[in-house]
């Protein structure tokens, strides 16, 4: 089963962490480092989020 981290999985502002020790790991939230309304590492689920912003499923260019 997939780590259940919400909305983070779809967000652009995401970066998926390894555990170092293995694990479903954690996420990290890049829009924390310029907006203190964010939690660097968000608690999961996340299930609300004001920053969230899908990431284009299709890359262009
Ligand atoms: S903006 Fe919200 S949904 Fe996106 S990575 Fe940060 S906490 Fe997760």
């Amino acid at each position: 089963m997939p780590p259940q981290a919400g909305l983070c999985e779809t967000c652009r502002h995401a970066q998926q962490l390894k555990h170092p020790r293995g694990g479903g790991g954690y996420w990290r939230c890049l829009l924390a480092e310029t907006d203190p309304r964010f939690e660097r590492y968000p608690r999961l689920p996340v299930i609300e989020c004001a920053g969230h912003e899908r990431e284009p499923k299709e890359k262009r260019g």
